[in-house]
């Protein structure tokens, strides 16, 4: 039988610090604890404490989320130092997450300097994209030399629900065209084609793609020094603006989270009617999009706060797609509780809700990392 190992899943986010211990290969969640509003100046504290806490627990590896593995990264990776200098070189592109996820690294290392520590890219399952997918109609030279082109995120959670939807459709992924809508407080689409990633809808960074909660998504680069001159302020002002006072509360003027938009929506405010259509729509024309980069499509997924939770939005972006064999089943998206299909049985495409899990996939990539790593033979 397999030996057990237990495995801390520790996500150092950039105002926060959420963990899962994991007993593996069994998938048992041991404990965990999501802890907000950390300063960076508390992070060392902080993880010291969470491991304070884990005290009684035996702890066999680590395994840490990275935001940007850029071109470096096509898979997870045991943490070297060779890794580490890779992780602060890629903050140019991710200043606010990769330098946090660094620091959670060392601070972990510091603690825990004889255990394995892994590193889990955001950006990972995205470096299957081909360049048509991921080149921006710039200079060329600045993808060569700068490395700028779209990276794609949430690749762990597109991961997670492409295994679970095979799972659930009883059809190998090589076999498989899904269209997966991570929608929380971030948004992402991602065209999935026989298992790997072929397009999504952020970029180089996370601002790309489809209106979010905070975040503008795509706009017209030429607003942005118009937005300059408006607000009297540089171009990390306007950037700011884009990524903290667009999306759902830009529009609406309430809030960024759905579910006080859709309240208020549902008492007449048209700013808030307004914010809803405008990020359905957003979702509902990105699909389409993905539509015809997969010539149809087998399943499509939902997933994260809004996927998992909203009927009403799921209902709005599947509306006319009936033409490409999507057909909602109002009784089943209005009832399903976590994992299931909210397709008519006679819709061609099958729609499913997938509870995400990227904790899980951590955990699983550092026990398959230790499992074929060769482990010191003790004298
Ligand atoms: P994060 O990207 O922060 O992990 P989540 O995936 O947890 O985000 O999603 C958070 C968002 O999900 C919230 O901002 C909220 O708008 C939305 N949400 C959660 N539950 C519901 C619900 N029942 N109906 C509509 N939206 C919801």
């Amino acid at each position: 039988m397999q030996e057990k190992q237990n495995v801390l899943v520790l996500n150092c986010g950039s105002s926060s610090v959420k963990y899962k211990l994991y007993e593996m290969p069994t998938k048992k969640l041991l404990t965990s604890d999501y802890l907000q509003q950390i300063k960076r100046d508390q992070y060392e504290s902080t993880i010291r404490s969470v491991f304070d806490k884990l005290s009684s627990f035996e702890i066999n590896m680590i395994s840490h989320r990275v935001v940007h593995g850029g071109e470096s990264f096509k898979h997870s990776v045991p943490i070297d130092d060779r890794v580490k200098e890779q992780i602060r070189e890629l903050s140019r592109f991710a200043p606010l997450h990769n330098p946090i996820n660094l620091l959670g690294i060392e601070i972990a290392q510091s603690i825990r300097p004889d255990v394995m520590h892994v590193a889990v890219f955001d950006t990972a399952f995205h470096q299957t994209m081909p360049p048509s997918s991921y080149l921006y109609a710039l200079p060329y030279e600045y993808y060569e030399k700068y490395g700028i082109r779209k990276y794609g995120f949430h690749g762990t959670s597109h991961r997670y629900v492409m295994n679970r939807a095979q799972q659930m459709m009883e059809m190998p992924k090589e076999k498989l065209r899904l269209i997966s809508c991570h929608i929380g407080s971030g948004v992402s689409i991602t065209a999935i084609r026989f298992g790997e990633s072929l397009d999504t809808s952020m970029g180089m960074t996370p601002l790309a793609g489809l209106s979010m909660g905070t975040r503008s998504g795509n706009i017209d680069p030429a607003i942005i020094p118009y937005i300059e001159e408006i607000e009297k302020t540089d171009t990390a002002g306007a950037i700011e603006i884009l990524n903290k006072k667009s999306g759902l509360l830009g529009v609406s003027g309430v809030s960024n989270d759905l579910r006080d938009v859709m309240a208020k929506a549902e008492e007449g405010n048209l700013r808030c009617q307004l914010a809803l259509e405008l990020f359905t729509t957003h979702l509902h024309k990105h699909i389409g999009l993905y539509l015809a980069r997969l010539n149809g499509v087998d399943g499509i997924i939902f997933t994260a706060g809004v996927g998992e939770n909203s009927p009403e939005v799921r209902q709005l972006v599947c509306n006319g797609l009936e033409f490409a064999g999507v057909i909602i089943d109002r009784e089943a998206n209005l009832n399903i509780k976590g994992e299931g299909f909210i397709n008519s049985p006679y819709s061609p495409v099958k729609v499913m809700v997938i509870p995400t899990n990227e904790e899980l996939v951590m955990a699983t990539d550092a026990f398959q990392l230790y499992l074929s790593t060769p482990q010191p033979v003790m004298a």
